[in-house]
């Protein structure tokens, strides 16, 4: 076989995967048919739970020389925004970087980590037998058929793998598009950013660069047009009169385009050796600024599941706990982007403005701020518990980085140590009982730390011992008062094997 995996589509999502699973010594190649990343950056935002993941590989650090942190977001662009600093997290901000500039971040550590990335390649067909998948592809120089043991699609929104793989994509078509322009604004607006409701549609307006804009709208009068209509400069000046009453002194357009609300998702995200991440997987209204960031996330949770199973040692069931975990979540996200596109893009009546007025109001209370900020920025994303493990409040929760003491008395982050993309076992207790039992076992998929919390962190009292997941999240954790505390270990311990 050429190759353990090959991933098909080198937007993020495919970048992110190939950048997880080159980390775990995983033979793989993208294959993209671009010859280089797309200049049109559609995604402007990194969310909370989205950095720390990447916190986790050492990537936040190398974004945020390059984005500029923006403390809140919003919903439906109500005129109050979500609040994401009083999220308990060491990332409470979103990290406002053009799309291209991630995606470029991503494929060069993927490349470092030994990724084998082909541009230039499109993908024409993907079958697979019970023991590999063969996928033929054409550049320039020909044809070439490669062969692995699994592919993933990660080849965006009309993917040809979700095709070929017979995945059905339920869900709804359009029923509105709208109009969106990066442009020069030679008079700009004195605020930052501009969003606005009225009866003549909703806009937005957002720096992009130092010198370009953003223009976002839907016009009542425009919103039937099919997503392929070509946008005009025309268009975009005359939607801001009626909406804003002023163009700004629109010119220079870099990119114009429309986009729609279809809203799908991949009846399973797999079919024996194929996967699906990504816009593949699922799509929606971009509202909120959650699709990229999902992917990225489902990316996380792909990666080291794969790597396991190519390596030999996933226990039977953790291949399926892909589409098990994060078919919910993305369920989830379809919803509430659903409720997004009926609170600013259906109906522009003076119902819906005294709707929008009174939800915005309620978000001035900050337990419903919190809640919603917490949906986009993904920290509320739980799983369900593993099996045969006590039951315990961090279980299946995301790890929010805490500080810890080393045994020489160093504090260090406890995000530091997943930088090798490696299970975590993290011994609180100090008192050798859990070195003994990890000495003693043989499959050893994870990195045994010994530390104590440097500071109080909530849920994380009278903790013994933790079993970290490599995407950042816990397995399980053993208060020290467990009656049966060794055998559980061991037990918890075993799991994570296979056999
Ligand atoms: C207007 C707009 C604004 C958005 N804003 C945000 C935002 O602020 N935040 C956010 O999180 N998300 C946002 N999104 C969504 C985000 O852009 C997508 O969710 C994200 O690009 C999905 O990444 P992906 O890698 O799954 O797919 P894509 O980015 O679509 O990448 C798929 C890749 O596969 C390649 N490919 C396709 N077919 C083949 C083939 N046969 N062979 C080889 N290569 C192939 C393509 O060339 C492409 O590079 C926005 C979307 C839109 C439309």
């Amino acid at each position: 076989m050429n190759y353990d995996v090959i991933v098909i589509g080198g937007g993020p999502v495919g970048m992110m995967l190939a950048e997880e699973l080159a980390l775990a010594d995983v033979k793989v190649c993208v294959l993209e048919k671009l010859e280089d990343t797309s200049p049109y950056s559609r995604a402007l935002s990194i969310h909370p739970r989205t950095l720390e993941m990447l916190d986790l590989r050492g990537l936040k650090s190398e974004l945020l020389k390059i984005g500029k942190p923006l403390p809140t977001g919003h919903f439906a662009g109500l005129e109050t925004r979500l609040d994401f600093t009083v999220i308990d997290s060491s990332s409470n901000y979103s990290l406002f970087i053009a799309q291209s500039e991630t995606e470029k971040v991503l494929e060069q550590r993927a490349k470092e980590l030994g990724a084998d990335i082909r541009r230039g390649m499109e993908v024409l067909s993907v079958t697979q037998s019970s023991d590999s998948v063969e996928v033929i592809a054409s550049g320039a120089s020909g044809q070439i058929t490669l062969t692995a043991a699994y592919a993933v699609g990660a080849d965006g929104a009309g993917s040809m793998v979700r095709k070929q793989a017979n995945i059905a994509f339920n869900g709804t078509d359009a029923t509105l598009t709208a109009v969106q322009g990066d442009v020069i604004l030679k008079n700009p607006p004195q605020t930052s950013v501009v969003s606005s409701f009225n009866e003549k549609g909703m806009i937005m307006i957002v720096p992009v660069t130092k010198e370009m804009h953003r223009v976002v709208f839907i016009d009542p009068e425009r919103n039937a047009i099919p997503k392929d209509e070509p946008v005009t400069l025309e268009e975009l000046r005359s939607g801001m009169i009626r909406m804003l009453g002023d163009d700004y002194g629109i010119s220079d357009p870099y990119w114009m385009t429309r986009f729609g609300n279809a809203t799908r998702q991949a009846e399973r995200y797999r079919e024996g050796r194929l996967f699906l991440a990504g816009d593949a997987a699922h799509i929606h209204f971009p509202a909120g600024g959650q699709g990229m960031n999902v992917g990225l996330q489902e990316a996380m949770n792909l990666g080291w599941k794969l790597a396991a199973e190519v390596k030999g040692w996933a226990p039977e069931v953790l291949l399926d706990s892909y589409h098990a975990e994060r078919f919910p979540v993305n369920t989830a996200l379809l919803r509430n982007t659903r409720v997004q596109t009926l609170l600013f893009g259906t109906d522009f009546s003076p119902t819906t403005i005294h709707l929008r007025k009174m939800i915005s109001d309620l978000l001035q209370s900050p337990d419903a701020n919190y809640r919603l900020a917490c949906q986009i920025a993904a920290v509320d994303v739980h799983y369900n518990e593993q099996e045969n493990v006590s039951s315990h409040l961090l279980n299946g929760s995301r790890l929010a980085e805490i500080k810890l003491l080393s045994q020489n008395g160093d504090v260090f982050s406890s995000y530091e140590l997943f930088r090798d993309g490696k299970y975590i076992l993290l011994n609180l207790a100090s008192d050798k009982v859990t070195e003994d039992i990890v000495s003693h076992l043989q499959h050893q998929h994870f990195k045994f730390v010994s530390a104590t919390l440097a500071e109080q962190a909530k849920g994380w009292e009278n903790v013994h011992t933790v079993l970290i997941r490599p995407d950042g999240y816990i397995a399980w954790a053993i208060s020290a008062t467990e009656a049966d505390l060794i055998n559980r270990m061991e037990q918890g311990i075993k799991q994570i094997s296979r056999g």
